[in-house]
C-alpha cells in the first residue's frame, strides 16, 4: 500500500477529509483487511474510486502452498511487471508467527546452496512491494484468528537486502512507524551474504534491527567455493566490519552457518569457526541444509550437527540450531525459487 501522504493527496482531490486515510490504514494494518469493499466505514463512492485509481496492493497472490503440518504457508506473488516473488509465513511451537520476506526477484550472488541464485530475471523490489508482503501475510494470519499478530520479520527470502539497501530500509521504517504496524525493529532481522558497505551503512542508521551474516565457512578458500561473493568481500575484512558494527551499535550479530555434509562440518571446521565466533556479541546459528535438487550438496546428518554444536559450545561460542520449517513445500532457507 502507498504511504499515508499519498492517500492524503488522493482524498483531498476527491473532496474527502484526511482522517479517511487513517481509517484505511487502520483497517489494513490492524484488522488485516486488504480489500476496499470491506472497509465499510468508507462511503461507497470513495471505495469505488479507490478501487479504480489506487489499488490497495502492489502485488497479487498467485499461488499458496501449505506444509503438511499446516505450520508453514508459502505464497507466490506476481508483481505489476509479471515477475514473481515468494514470501513465507511460519508458526512456531512457542507461539511465534514469523514471516520471511523477499527483496529482489532473484539474486546475482549465486551462493551454491541456494535456489534463488539460479533465477535470472532480476530486479530489486520497491519498498512498497516489500511492505505489501507483510500486509498480505498479516491478512492471512488475521483470517485464521483475528487476535494473532506477526511477531518476527526476517529479510531472508529471495535476494540480498544490501543490494537493495534503500528500499529495504524504507520498508522497515514504514513497518515500524506507528502510522502503520508500529512493529518493533528489534523483532526484525536483515540477513546479508556479507556485503560490507551495507553493514557499514546500517551501523549509521540508528535502526536497532538484528543483523545476520551468512558465513557458512570459517575459511576464506572454502567460503569462496560456497559463496562467490566472498572473493569481493574476503572473510578477514568481513569479520572486521562485523566487529566494528557490534562495537558501534552494541548489538549482537548472528553468523548463519548452513551445515553441508563433508564440506564445512568437520571437527577442524568447528575449531576454525570457534576461533572467529567466540565473542559475547556474536552468536552462531547452525542451519540444517534444505535440499534444492539443484546441486550435489547434501546436508549434514543430525548427529553431526549435534557434535558440531557441542564442539562450539565447549569453546565458549553462543550457538543454536535453527528450527527449519516448510522443507516439504520448498519454503525453507535457500529454497525460494518461484516453484
Ligand atoms: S543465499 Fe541469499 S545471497 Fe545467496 S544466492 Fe541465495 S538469495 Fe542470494
Amino acid at each position: 500500500m502507498r504511504p499515508i501522504e499519498h492517500y492524503f493527496r488522493f482524498l483531498t482531490d476527491f473532496g474527502q477529509p484526511k482522517y479517511r486515510a487513517t481509517q484505511i490504514i487502520e483497517a489494513v494494518c490492524k484488522k488485516g483487511i486488504i480489500d476496499y469493499d470491506n472497509i465499510k466505514v468508507l462511503p461507497l463512492n470513495l471505495r469505488q474510486e479507490l478501487k479504480k485509481k489506487l489499488p490497495l496492493l502492489s502485488l497479487k497472490p498467485k499461488k499458496s502452498v501449505i506444509s503438511q503440518d499446516g505450520k508453514t504457508e508459502k505464497i507466490l506473488f506476481s508483481l505489476s511487471d509479471g515477475l514473481t516473488i515468494e514470501a513465507v509465513l511460519m508458526e512456531f511451537e512457542d507461539g511465534r508467527h514469523s514471516i520471511c520476506l523477499s527483496c529482489q526477484t532473484g539474486c546475482v550472488l549465486g551462493c551454491r546452496f541456494c535456489a534463488t541464485g539460479t533465477l535470472v530475471k532480476m530486479r530489486s523490489l520497491e519498498a512498497e512491494e516489500i511492505f505489501d508482503q507483510v500486509v498480505f501475510l498479516n491478512s492471512r494470519l488475521k483470517a485464521k484468528d483475528a487476535s494473532l499478530e506477526i511477531t518476527n520479520i526476517v529479510y531472508m527470502g529471495m535476494g540480498e537486502p544490501f543490494n537493495n539497501y534503500q528500499n529495504v530500509i524504507d520498508s522497515i521504517r514504514m513497518l515500524c512507524s506507528s502510522k502503520y504496524f508500529g512493529f518493533s525493529p528489534r523483532r526484525i532481522t536483515i540477513s546479508t551474504a556479507g556485503i560490507i558497505p551495507g553493514i557499514e551503512r546500517l551501523a549509521l542508521e540508528q535502526l536497532p534491527v538484528n543483523l545476520a551474516v551468512s558465513l557458512h565457512a570459517a575459511d576464506q578458500q572454502l567460503r569462496c567455493q560456497i559463496m562467490p561473493i566472498a572473493k569481493a568481500y574476503p572473510l578477514e575484512s568481513l569479520l572486521s566490519a562485523v566487529k566494528k558494527y557490534s562495537q558501534a551499535t552494541g548489538r549482537r550479530v548472528s553468523f548463519e552457518y548452513i551445515m553441508l555434509k563433508n564440506v564445512n562440518d568437520s571437527e577442524r571446521d568447528a575449531e576454525k569457526l570457534a576461533s572467529i565466533a567466540k565473542d559475547k556479541l556474536l552468536h552462531v546459528n547452525l542451519i540444517p541444509y534444505n535440499d534444492t535438487g539443484l546441486n550435489s550438496l547434501g546436508g549434514s546428518d543430525l548427529s553431526r550437527i549435534r557434535s558440531f554444536k557441542l564442539a562450539l559450545q565447549k569453546k565458549g561460542v553462543n550457538v543454536t540450531v535453527r528450527t527449519s520449517l516448510g522443507g516439504d513445500i520448498a519454503a525453507a532457507c535457500g529454497q525460494l525459487a518461484n516453484i
